[in-house]
């Protein structure tokens, strides 16, 4: 590992390190934005990531680390799909109540923090009230697609 950044897989100019002011990417409910997230930057205004790892590991924190932390409903039902309170059991309502951002800070090995937040609909518990998401699962299932989407905002080529 040396901490001269690579040169740009573009242009091949020297890079420097810089941050994304904001970039937002959606998959169907959910919406991430990355606020100050560190790239390199060439000259020429070329972006990349930190390191080839980043977006990997960046995922894996998100559905690994953060999402787990959040309030989430449990799933149930085959063919007509229930999503039950995780607290009291009791049903949520099928239509959300409002959309939720959730924020993190983010601290991936060898880069600085930054601020990842997730706009997702939260469901009100008929039972207890409490607000949730449907479920972790449904979550996890977008994250993929909404964080490569936010990559590709932050107009950094990515896979
Ligand atoms: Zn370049
Ligand atoms: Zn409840």
């Amino acid at each position: 590992m040396t901490n001269k950044p690579r040169n740009c897989a573009i242009c091949h100019a020297p890079t420097a390190p810089a941050r994304v002011d904001a970039a937002t990417g959606a998959e169907k409910e959910l919406a991430v934005t990355l606020r100050g997230m560190p790239v390199l930057v060439c000259g020429n205004g070329h972006r990349q990531f930190v390191n080839p790892d980043f977006p990997l590991l960046l995922l894996d924190h998100l559905t690994e680390l953060d999402e787990p932390k959040l309030p989430a409903g449990a799933e149930k039902g085959f063919i007509v799909r229930h999503f039950h309170c995780a607290d009291c059991g009791g049903e949520l309502q099928q239509q959300p109540d409002h959309k939720h951002t959730f924020s993190f800070d983010v601290a991936l090995p060898q880069t600085d923090a930054f601020t990842v937040e997730l706009a997702t609909p939260v469901y009100r518990c008929s039972r207890c009230g409490r607000e949730q998401l449907h479920s972790l699962k449904e979550l996890r299932k977008l994250t993929p697609a909404a964080l490569a989407h936010a990559f590709k905002a932050a107009q950094i080529p990515h896979g």
